[in-house]
């Protein structure tokens, strides 16, 4: 996952640092003729005042973007806000000189971008809320750190964890770290990585405590190494290769 690249900007005519959430090969670029923007209220007159920099310029902005990809040339909508810039260069005479540019900073893909792909046997309960994280991500990340951990909450009863005790009748329900620490032992080389997720799905939804880009691509790390440890068959086939070399001391 690179997240350096999902936190650049892009410029009004070029190839954006995302990947094409359709095929995943191609780049995507924005459509000649497509791009829209337009400078808001409070920056247009903040021009009139005696202080006014190039950096209290603020946009808004919509685009089409397509993927480069020839077979493919997948279209996704997006929109946001945007900026100018300062540059420094050398002109032909080699005096330093500045220029300016504006740039711009994606809030929303429709579709939305795929983050990472969860390995194919992934429960659909899992993958939507991955889903749902994925199209908030740009807009919103403590939501989205939020919906990682409803997609761990599934996982969980996908695994067949309990969700509440019942006594006389009435049912307790198990907070999601009582559930983790029900986990049987064959996960207890990833039990660290499900209570991480849960750190850090709490702070998304405290009000008082805003996650992070790079607090949600933590999450996104964590849970695709759970997935792979769970669902994906070549590391599961490995493991048990292991162990049956282990009880036998010797080859299998
Ligand atoms: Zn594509």
């Amino acid at each position: 996952m690179d997240r350096k690249a999902y936190k650049s900007t892009f410029g009004k005519s070029g190839l954006t640092p995302f990947h094409c959430p359709s095929c995943g090969k191609g780049r995507l670029k924005v459509q000649q003729g497509s791009f829209s923007h337009h400078e808001t209220k409070s920056s247009r007159r903040s021009h009139g005042h005696e202080a006014f920099d190039f950096d209290w310029v603020d946009y808004v902005f919509c685009c089409i973007l397509e993927c480069t990809n020839s077979n493919c040339k997948e279209v996704v909508s997006s929109l946001g806000s945007g900026g100018v810039d300062q540059e420094y260069t050398i002109d032909e005479n080699g005096e330093h000189d500045v220029d300016y540019c504006d740039f711009f900073r994606p809030e929303f893909f429709h579709p939305h971008l795929k983050i990472f792909t969860p390995p194919e046997k992934t429960p659909e309960s899992v993958s939507s809320e991955l889903d749902v994280s994925f199209s908030l991500l740009f807009s919103d990340p403590s939501s989205a750190a939020n919906h990682v951990r409803i997609a761990l909450e599934n996982l969980l009863t996908e695994l067949r964890i309990k969700r509440f005790n019942s006594s006389n009748g009435k049912r307790k329900y198990l907070n999601l770290h009582q559930r983790i620490d029900l986990l049987p032992t064959k996960f207890d080389h990833v039990k660290e990585l499900f209570y991480a997720v849960k750190w850090l799905g709490n702070a998304g939804s405290h009000s008082h405590q805003e996650l992070t880009f790079d607090d949600v691509f933590d999450a996104y790390e964590i849970i695709s190494q759970i997935l792979e440890e769970v669902y994906d068959d070549r590391r599961k086939k490995v493991a048990s290769m292991a162990k049956k070399i282990n009880k036998r001391k010797g080859p299998r």
